[in-house]
């Protein structure tokens, strides 16, 4: 079956011309689509009953479908668990800030890279979405909330850089100005680290903003939580950061998980602004989130003092609010589950 809601709006124009298609019809189906969110071709009124049945023939929506539904009493925070259309569970959450709505999103069903403190890569990978699946959440949640969605983190399940091809593809679909038309200033891609990735994305000038989780100042550090440290070291990863900044012009943020007696210490903000300093990039802290094995946030007063020393220092820093965590929807918290 053809993936249609994979497709972007050339290629939907081409699939219509070999149709024998006037070309208005590729754009009312792109409108079905990507702006009304159609599951079904049955519901798309202004094309012919022929050519309907003939896309059904040959076409799958790959819109998930809500399973589940948990909101946060704390915050309003709102976690869904989406079937796919081969039966895989995947998690968005959706969260309100002043600005508006903020969706986090998944780009695979379970994830390869198998950092310590993140409960997604427990049972590996067992396969990436779609871009039908990613631009899919989305849609759900809009249809859900019966509101517009404003900024989008690719901070769920999987690694975006591990899906290159997909991720690419479900950005140029949700900035379509025929379609969501998302700001790509409101897009934000978080990777582990994929250094050949992010060089070959340094070349595109994407106008999104790419987030690198570096959990740790040093090699040692990093390699203890993160394995993807051993295939690209850290000074392998900075140097790479560097391209990307002076090849696009946008500022990375740096993710950092404070984990309490790991990689909190006052030699840790100062071995971490030395390596950050001239980057101008922005760190943001995240208190680790309980998910693995025994690893504890450290208190408030010590996070505001890490802080506080990175800013003495130069850097730039930023504590993240930890929205979700008592329906497991906060970083590092969704998983792969069977129901
Ligand atoms: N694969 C991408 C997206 C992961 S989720 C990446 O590695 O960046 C987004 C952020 O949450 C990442 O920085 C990730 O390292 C972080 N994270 C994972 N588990 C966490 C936890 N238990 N507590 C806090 N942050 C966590």
């Amino acid at each position: 079956m053809i993936d249609i809601l994979s497709m972007n709006f050339a290629e939907l124009n081409k699939y219509m011309e070999e149709l024998g298609e006037k070309s208005f019809r590729a754009q009312q189906i792109f409108r079905w689509l990507h702006k009304s969110y159609v599951p079904d071709f049955g519901d798309m009124t202004n094309i012919s009953k022929n050519l309907r049945e003939r896309l059904a023939g040959e076409c799958e929506i790959r819109l998930p479908k809500i399973m589940q539904v948990q909101q946060s009493r704390k915050d309003g925070t709102r976690k869904y668990l989406m079937k796919l259309s081969d039966g895989e569970l995947v998690e968005s959450v959706l969260m309100e800030y002043e600005h508006g709505l903020s969706a986090c999103i998944s780009s695979q069903v379970g994830c390869a890279m198998g950092c310590a403190f993140c409960a997604s890569t427990v049972g590996g990978l067992v396969r990436s979405l779609f871009a039908s699946e990613m631009v899919g959440q989305i849609y759900t949640m809009t249809e859900d909330i019966g509101k517009r969605i404003s900024s989008v983190v690719v901070m769920g399940i999987g690694e975006p850089l591990d899906n290159y091809e997909n991720l690419l593809r479900f950005i140029e679909l949700i900035t379509d100005d025929k379609g969501y038309d998302l700001s790509g200033r409101g897009i934000t891609v978080s990777t582990c680290g994929l250094c050949d990735r992010i060089d070959e994305m340094s070349e595109l000038s994407l106008p999104i903003t790419l987030a690198v989780s570096l959990h740790a100042s040093n090699q040692q550090k990093r390699e203890k939580i993160m394995p993807v440290a051993r295939r690209y070291d850290m000074d392998r990863l900075l140097a790479t950061c560097r391209n990307y900044f002076e090849k696009t012009g946008r500022r990375l943020t740096f993710e950092y998980a404070l984990i309490a007696g790991e990689n909190d210490s006052e030699r840790d903000a100062v071995s971490l602004a030395s390596i950050l300093k001239d980057m101008h990039a922005h760190v943001n802290l995240i208190p680790v989130n309980p998910a693995r094995e025994n690893m504890r946030a450290p208190d408030k007063a010590s996070v505001c003092v890490f802080r506080e020393r990175l800013m003495r220092l130069g850097v730039n820093a930023t504590v993240r609010r930890t929205l979700g965590s008592d329906i497991d929807g906060a970083c590092g918290q969704l998983r792969r589950k069977n129901i």
